[in-house]
């Protein structure tokens, strides 16, 4: 017997943020500010134990057990 997977699992959204305003605050991400590295607008990221990475564009998907979140295009910032 093959069971069918519920609604909505395993549903994959991708996010962009090149196309949102400098400036513009993402809920639980950061800001959007424009990319030192490549022009394009994406989220500042801070991760305590790595560097700085500007977000461009992420992939979620849905589990029965949460949401797992996959960067998709990102620059790596120096040091600030
Ligand atoms: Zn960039």
């Amino acid at each position: 017997m093959v069971s069918a997977p519920r609604a909505g699992e395993g549903a994959m959204t991708m996010e962009n943020f090149t196309t949102l305003p400098e400036g513009f605050e993402v809920p639980i991400e950061g800001f959007v500010v424009r990319c030192p590295r490549c022009g394009r607008n994406g989220v500042l990221e801070r991760p305590r134990e790595s560097r700085p990475f500007c977000l461009h564009a992420q992939e979620s998907t849905l589990f029965s057990d949460g949401l797992r979140v996959e960067p998709t295009d990102s620059c790596e910032l120096p040091d600030a």
